[in-house]
């Protein structure tokens, strides 16, 4: 990988208006929607059927796949729908709507799993639908799995929470962090890891003492205040800044020894051994210059994001956009009749001012977006390939640039005097991209059987 050994910081606004806010768990929405692809990989199928009374934390759909996560229900009450879903910017596939009844009842067949060596670790992870929390959505149980052909000697815990706004991390560390101190303590047990460090942004001084209140006298556990830069929570610029180690192209983490788990998935999982609780709530952060009242709410996972903003004291000015996650690696939610799912940390939302665009001007050739990109991509090849007709020539100039590197970041645009849609452009060429690459292979792949 083109890595830069010298990363360079951007410093964007922190707008971490929730950080001293305790979070609230919100009376229960009347429904949720929960979508079959909450995570990376295989939908999971559903097992209920509509009609079927359900409660909190009782298996709805079952994982499907090499790499799938179950999906749980999150209140009690009637399967009223299973209907179709397209998860935004995914692929179109099923979403299970259930009424609450209000009772907001647990599943009372829920019991700690029995968990004794590795394989029953796993498969407890597993079975608990925990997904990479701080926006990847990769089952956890998958990642974890690397340990079967790598040991595992570094535990990289993500606690940066570099984007703009979003607190829902750092109330994790400061309110959960007896789970926290759990969750080491499975991973040490059974991923064999000798090493633990807790990459925290110095902006976070009430995380960063809680974490070193709770591991004091615990040598193994380094936790390591990092400077407040974006994207300082991408995986590559962890790594990098906590460990000075840097993943080869092509490379898997684990094959350095080193994983990196977001910190509120540790502590989910360490609860889920706990008591048996999947995942079926989470801490988002709620706020953005529309909304009223910015909280941080406990939710169950499905829950609307109009509820939302409604537990938030509704909107003091007419929406410009509402974003999953936070402004600069967000999507842009299509409706706030969407439901907030596993791996969404917050909903920011813009009044019309804010979420107003400059208008982009012709490219200036000032070299600021490659020289910001954390991992020296050249994003103006990127867009000038895809203005290409000829999908053959656009691929290879999008494979010869490595554009599926590209960690979708937004600091080249963020930089952009010209204003020009880098992001939305990368998202688009990387999306290309993949599907090209993938029927390219199966296309060899055909051809190879045919001459066999
Ligand atoms: S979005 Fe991609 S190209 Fe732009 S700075 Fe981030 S990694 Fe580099
Ligand atoms: S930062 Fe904008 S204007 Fe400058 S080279 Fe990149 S695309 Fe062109």
């Amino acid at each position: 990988m083109n890595f830069r050994k010298k990363i360079s910081a951007l410093k964007v606004p922190h707008h971490k208006n929730t950080a001293g806010m305790h979070s609230v768990r919100i009376s229960p929405p009347k429904e949720v929607l929960l979508p079959m692809s909450m995570h990376s990989g295989g939908p999971a199928v559903p097992v209920v059927e509509v009609g079927d009374h359900v409660r909190i934390g009782q298996l709805i759909a079952r994982e499907d796949g090499k790499i799938s996560s179950p999906v749980h229900a999150t209140i009690s009450g009637t399967v009223k729908a299973i209907e179709s879903f397209t998860p935004n910017g995914g692929r179109p596939g099923l979403a299970i709507r259930i009424e609450s009844d209000g009772k907001m009842e647990k599943d009372p067949n829920i019991v700690p799993p029995q968990v004794h060596d590795l394989d029953s670790f796993l498969a407890a992870v597993q079975e608990s639908g925990i997904v990479g929390l701080g926006g990847a959505a990769f089952p956890l149980w998958a990642k974890l799995d690397a340990v079967r052909r790598n040991p595992i000697k570094t535990v990289l815990v993500n606690g940066a929470e570099c984007e703009p706004y979003i607190t829902s991390d750092n109330r994790t560390m400061v309110e959960n962090s007896d789970y926290i101190v759990k969750g080491v303590g499975l991973l040490r047990e059974y991923l064999k890891a000798e090493e633990f460090i807790i990459g925290i942004e110095e902006n976070k001084p009430d995380a960063i003492e809680e974490m070193r209140r709770v591991f004091a006298g615990d040598s193994t556990v380094n936790v390591m205040p990092l400077k407040s830069i974006y994207p300082q929570g991408a995986k590559q610029v962890l790594l990098y800044n906590a460990t000075g180690k840097v993943v080869a192209e092509g490379q898997r983490l684990a094959e350095l020894n080193v994983i990196i788990i977001n910190i509120t998935s540790l502590a989910k999982m360490a609860q889920y051994i706990e008591d048996g609780m999947p995942l079926v709530e989470k801490c988002i952060t709620v706020d953005g210059s529309a909304i009223k009242e910015p909280k941080n709410l406990i939710v169950p996972v499905g829950t609307p994001i109009r509820y939302l903003v409604e537990q938030a004291g509704g909107l003091k000015s007419e929406p410009g956009k509402v974003i999953y996650g936070g402004p600069m690696m967000g999507k842009t939610a299509r409706s706030m009749d969407e439901p907030v799912i596993k791996a969404t940390n917050a909903i920011i939302v813009m009044d019309q001012k804010d979420a107003q665009k400059a208008e982009p001007s012709p490219c200036i050739h000032c070299g600021r977006c490659v020289a910001t990109c954390p991992l020296s991509l050249n994003p103006t090849a990127f867009a000038k390939a895809m203005e290409l007709e000829d999908e053959d020539k656009r691929a290879a100039i999008l494979n010869k640039e490595k554009v599926q590197l590209c960690m979708e970041c937004g600091c080249c645009s963020y930089v952009c005097p010209a204003h020009r849609p880098l992001a939305e452009n990368n998202s688009a060429a990387r999306s290309f991209i993949r599907k090209y690459n993938k029927a390219a292979a199966e296309k060899a792949a055909e051809k190879k059987e045919g001459e066999k």
